[in-house]
């Protein structure tokens, strides 16, 4: 009965292998609206982890862009879609080359900062651990730095 502490959802997306902790910024990333039900799980028991946030929501498949933003705090994660109660996609979540009107610029000199319509545009410099470089102003940041 471990898996069963929450209701299976019909329909919808399963975020799973989210690092403990992470979930609930997830949440925030997804910014759930009023009329929308998700769960996140915290701390649960994984074979492969040891531990791992889990966050499920309901009626909602994610944008390119909100994959984007999960790969950056949850670089391991699984993403399952589910329809009428299985699992019809399942795949890893990784990161992508660049990131386009993902993140904030931590630079408030940095002309996607200003009132220019410029999107941000970041580059990584390094994967593991994650440094990004912004394509304007040309400044490394550390994700630790970084706003979405
Ligand atoms: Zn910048």
């Amino acid at each position: 009965m471990k898996e069963l502490m929450v209701k299976k959802i019909n329909n919808g997306s399963v975020i799973d292998h989210i690092p403990v902790g992470a979930g609930l910024k997830v949440i925030d990333i997804l910014k759930i609206t009023p009329d929308e039900t998700a769960v996140v799980l915290v701390n649960v028991e994984s074979k492969k982890l040891g531990r791992k946030d889990i966050v499920k929501i309901e009626n909602r498949e994610l944008t390119e862009n909100e994959v984007n933003k999960i790969s950056l705090i949850a670089p391991n994660a699984t993403l399952n879609i589910i329809e009428n109660g299985e699992v019809k996609k399942k795949k890893k979540v990784s990161l992508p080359n660049f990131l386009e009107d993902v993140i904030k610029c931590p630079n408030s000199n940095c002309i996607t900062n200003s009132n220019e319509p410029v999107k941000t545009k970041f580059f990584f410099e390094k994967k593991e651990p994650v440094k990004l470089r912004c394509f304007y102003c040309e400044k490394l940041f550390d994700l630790e730095e970084i706003t979405f």
